[in-house]
């Protein structure tokens, strides 16, 4: 039996030889399709069940997929939109945590955005940026 198990784990690691495995993509998707799992559960929907398995598809396509180069341009492209969302989000949660004392805006110009202490009425702001100014209530 020990043998046995150990001759299909020198299999399947001869098997997945060059194969890209699972990569944050892949644990991303893993997740989502748990979560969708769920849903449909919960809510009887099959959208959500067609959406798992389609999913849960692409998921084991990219684990045994040879074409690693393509494989790791998707797994970064992830990446990036990760590190993206995690900066706004970070910005947005500052901004939150200012609210009392700035108020934001962005530029009618360059849609940069600028941050103004709270309550001097109205104010004309410049952009930082491009130099344009409008009139805001602070
Ligand atoms: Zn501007």
């Amino acid at each position: 039996m020990r043998g046995f198990l150990q001759n299909l784990r020198n299999n399947f690691a001869r098997f997945m030889q060059g194969r890209n495995g699972m990569d944050e993509l892949g644990r991303a998707l893993n997740i989502v399709v748990l979560v969708l799992l769920i849903l449909s559960i919960f809510t009887k929907w099959s959208v959500f069940y067609i959406l798992a398995l389609v999913l849960m598809g692409y998921m084991y396509f990219r684990v045994f997929s040879k074409n690693t180069p393509k494989r790791y341009a998707e797994n970064q492209k992830y990446r990036n939109f990760r590190y993206d969302t995690k900066i706004k989000w970070n910005k947005k949660k500052m901004e939150w945590n200012q609210r009392k004392i700035y108020r934001f805006f962005r530029c009618p110009m360059c849609k940069q955005k600028v941050r103004v202490p709270k309550g001097r009425g109205k104010i004309c702001i410049t952009c930082p940026k491009c130099k344009a100014e409008f009139i805001k209530r602070s």
